[in-house]
């Protein structure tokens, strides 16, 4: 004849076959627990570690332990509702999603079960050279760390950006995207725009090259050069190929 054990489960006494694992137990008393490599069909190995459960460890302090591995024996006292689980939960799911971060499954059963799931995975791994050059290169300080509920993130500080672009170059992840279209350029990181700018033709080949607001920054940061008479809106290129010491060096070429 099959024997059975008493054990508690949240405080409520259930009972249970000996040899049933602590899993088996729970979803027989119709309480939920999240799992993804527990199928009744097939010994459990504990893979995922998201069905940790608490119990009583030595000298009564709590622990935690893999309810598909834990089997039922008398008197032990489960529960599925502390801190404790929650911090193990999050810690195994921060593990999965680092292996699978846009799985659709993994994300639903963290929102079902309340599961910190850590800072959503946006390709920036928070070496902050974006907000350094900005502040101390650029000096428009356009970009700044900020606290959300998730972690730490690379967020724009509102109307600040000059749209030079530094931020996009500088990334090593390319997590900082710029895009050029039909005269306008676009800084963005993750879904959120850092800043969106009209772009100037240069007056010799009439390519869109820079901002309006970068241009202004830079000549109100440089003092005139007493050589240069006229003011001329050029792309480095058309720069460089017009410039007086390239003009010169052609002529010595020539001599
Ligand atoms: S594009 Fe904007 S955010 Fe990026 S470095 Fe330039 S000013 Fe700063």
């Amino acid at each position: 004849m099959e024997s059975k054990v008493k054990l508690t489960i949240n405080g409520v006494s259930c009972e249970a076959s000996e040899g049933d694992s602590v899993i088996q137990t729970i979803l027989k008393n119709d309480i939920e627990v999240p799992t993804l490599c527990y199928h009744k069909a097939m010994r459990p190995i504990g893979a995922c570690k998201l069905c940790a459960v608490e119990v009583e460890g030595k000298g009564g302090r709590p622990m935690t332990m893999l309810s598909c591995i834990l089997k039922v024996r008398e008197g032990l006292a489960i529960r599925t509702d502390t801190e404790l689980v929650g911090k193990a939960r999050s810690s195994a799911m921060q593990r999965l999603l680092a292996m699978a971060p846009q799985s659709p499954s993994l994300l639903e059963l963290a929102r079902k079960f309340d599961i910190e799931t850590g800072p959503v995975p946006d390709g920036c791994v928070r070496c902050r050279l974006c907000i350094r050059v900005c502040n101390e290169v650029v000096g428009a300080s356009a970009l700044k760390m900020e606290k959300r509920d998730a972690g730490n993130f690379v967020v724009p500080a509102e109307n600040q950006c000059i749209g030079c672009g530094t931020c996009a170059s500088i990334c090593p992840t390319g997590a900082i995207r710029l895009e050029d279209k039909d005269g306008t350029r676009t800084i963005s990181i993750r879904d959120e725009m850092i800043g969106i700018h009209p772009l100037l033709r240069c007056e010799s080949c009439g390519r869109y090259f820079a901002s309006q607001k970068f241009i202004t920054h830079v000549s109100e940061l440089t003092t005139s050069h007493p050589d240069i008479k006229e003011h001329h809106l050029y792309c480095p290129v058309c720069a460089k190929l017009l410039s007086t010491r390239v003009k010169t060096a052609g002529r010595f070429r020539k001599m």
